[in-house]
């Protein structure tokens, strides 16, 4: 079929051999790519029963039929695996050149399965697979393996690597790519580690036959053309995801002291947009092939030296900079940092946060953790940092997330924000019922990326605390959302293009041939999602587990916008209801036979119970 290779490679670590995988070609027409058909082949290759650290666990990266394309936002890949954070499903996006280069390289998709006896790196360039030593990497952070790397491999390579953290299993390590991007959520650097894989480089330059490439070519023309000097797409590419934190704190909720307060003091000072822009931001960076450069890259100097940062976008402004009370300058140090050291920053941020209310509350002593860890001062945090990634000391507890540490010490549980083991993002969820919502049933964890209800709260202050009518829209939205992850697109392109599901299946019919309606784009969309959660039931993750920590349901928010607000348990309980009911679930939040059936999974049902 055009614009699929038809074959993903295989590469058995543990034996040393490659193969080629050949992708049914009806998988392509009932999960098109991406999101979808990760989900599947999870579901297929059993990996609900391996330990995510044992040689039996996968990383599956994909690319879609976009991918490749001119198709605005196409540079992204999505990796797969069962998390060491969760022990479920888990799938992460990546920019960079990634996906690209490996449909360059021939294939829609890479598994990468057992465990190499030695450090080692994956080198792709089109039909030419090695792997070569890594002994000389091991230990390095994420910046000077890929400066390495790319003195060997140039700088047209897609360069995947881990740190620190991705060698010593931290269960939040992340893989970086191509310097300023990273597959960050549950642990997929540190599923590499487990394999002995320090890094993976990908080129490739095979011509990708398109069905109709002149007038995709013409139609995405049009689109970027238009769409040039669009005020909304203008204002992204000035300020990226900076300006969420206004929105957020026009709401209240802003993530500060490890989710205590929703307003952050040094927003009228230096902790917004503008204040990075003009002090900070050196210039701005995009995905491959992306007319929208939405990321930053940032410049302090911190000991005499320059620091270079691909970063912060939204989130990590959230839960490493407002959530410890940082300054900007301290917040890239620290960002920096993590994505040296090869953390995810919003696990990471999450559990600096831990670790600081615990010390003022003196449920956790200086001594033990090994240096003062106080709200806005950041050595104290970049010290522990550290120790997580080489799991010294309290780094050994704090490498295996917020839940797993208060469990440790018997510290509070609801002092421990995540959903199912995974640490929650920067949306405080006592203001917005739609996200209190999506976070207990999100597919991965704690996450803000399958759907947003607060574009339709945030500006309807009765919608944005009611709870009636939440299930439907975040069900609808997460449907479109998987759809997009198939493809794969970037999610934050088709509001600011205006592109709606029929756009994207005229795009898609000119790079495939593939005729689809908008319902059947939607029901990939909920293939995918029901797909995750029988995975996540093969794994023992259960409808007991979609909830959300305990301080949001017992704390009000002390101020702003949201004040006096949590999330009510009754009406969340019925809300949950209503999203099972919504989805075609039993009462007990599991997928069905008959809606298995009616989205042509019916053998997917055997793992649901
Ligand atoms: S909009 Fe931003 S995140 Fe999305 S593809 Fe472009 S640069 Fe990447």
């Amino acid at each position: 079929m055009y614009g699929y290779r038809g074959k993903l490679l295989q590469v058995d670590l543990t034996a040393g051999k490659f193969s080629t995988v050949e992708v049914p070609e009806g998988y392509f027409r009932s999960f098109i790519g991406g999101k979808a058909l990760g989900a599947r082949l999870l579901l297929d290759r059993k990996l609900f029963l391996a330990d995510p650290l044992g040689a039996g666990n996968e990383v599956i990266i994909l690319t879609g039929p976009v991918t490749g394309s001119f198709v605005p936002g196409v540079g992204k890949a999505l990796l797969f695996s069962k998390s060491p954070l969760t022990g479920g499903y888990l799938d992460s996006a990546v920019g960079g050149r990634l996906s690209h280069n490996i449909k360059m390289a021939g294939y829609d998709g890479l598994i990468i399965s057992g465990r190499s006896p030695q450090p080692v790196s994956l080198i792709i360039d089109n039909d030419m697979v090695e792997l070569i030593p890594a002994d000389d990497l091991w230990g390095k952070g994420c910046f000077e393996s890929e400066a390495r790397l790319r003195e060997r491999f140039g700088c047209d390579a897609a360069v995947a690597a881990i740190g620190p953290a991705g060698e010593n299993l931290v269960r939040y390590a992340m893989i970086q790519c191509d310097f300023y991007h990273q597959a960050g959520r549950g642990g997929l650097g540190a599923v590499f580690g487990s394999k002995n894989l320090k890094a993976l480089v990908v080129s490739g330059n095979t011509p990708l036959p398109l069905f109709a490439p002149e007038d995709l070519f013409t139609r995405c023309l049009k689109l970027i053309t238009e769409k040039k000097n669009d005020q909304n797409i203008l204002f992204r590419i000035k300020y990226g995801t900076l300006s969420t934190l206004d929105g957020n704190q026009k709401l209240g909720i802003a993530v500060v002291r490890n989710f205590r307060d929703g307003v952050v003091d040094r927003y009228e000072t230096d902790m917004n947009r503008d204040y990075f822009r003009q002090h900070l931001v050196l210039r701005d960076l995009a995905c491959f092939g992306c007319s929208v450069p939405c990321a930053k890259l940032c410049k302090v100097e911190r000991d005499g030296k320059e620091i270079l940062l691909g970063g912060p976008e939204y989130e990590t402004m959230s839960l490493l900079g407002t959530n410890l009370e940082l300054s900007p300058e301290d917040l890239i140090y620290l960002n920096w940092l993590c994505d040296d050291l090869g953390l995810d920053t919003i696990s990471a941020g999450n559990v600096l946060g831990f670790v600081a209310e615990a010390m003022e509350k003196s449920l956790l002593e200086a001594q033990e953790v090994g240096a003062p860890v106080i709200w806005g001062d950041v050595n104290g945090f970049a010290k522990v940092l550290v120790d997580i990634a080489y799991q010294r000391g309290i780094g050994r507890i704090l490498a295996k997330g917020v839940k797993k540490a208060a469990e440790y010490w018997g510290i509070d549980p609801d002092m421990a924000i995540h959903v199912k083991g995974m640490e929650l993002p920067g949306y405080d969820p006592r203001g917005t019922t739609g996200y209190a919502l999506e976070y207990a049933v999100a597919d991965r964890g704690g996450c803000h990326r399958r759907a947003r209800p607060l574009r339709d709260e945030m500006t309807d202050e009765a919608l944005r605390f009611a709870y009636e009518g939440k299930a439907q829209l975040v069900k609808d939205m997460e449907d479109v959302r998987a759809f997009q992850h198939s493809l794969p697109v970037c999610d934050t392109m088709p509001p600011r293009f205006g592109l709606k599901i029929p756009d994207y299946l005229e795009m898609l019919r000119m790079i495939t041939g593939l005729e689809m309606t908008v319902k059947e784009a939607k029901a990939v969309g909920e293939r995918a999602i029901n797909l995750a959660r029988c995975f996540n039931y093969a794994c023992g993750i259960t409808q007991k587990e979609d909830t959300l920590p305990g301080r949001f349901f017992k704390e009000p928010l002390p101020r702003g916008a949201s004040a006096g607000k949590l999330v009510e348990r009754d009406q969340f309980q019925t809300m949950l209801s209503d999203y099972y009911r919504a989805r075609g679930w039993t009462p007990q939040g599991s997928p069905t036979h008959d809606k298995l059936v009616e989205l042509g999974l019916a053998e997917a049902g055997g793992m649901r119970e």
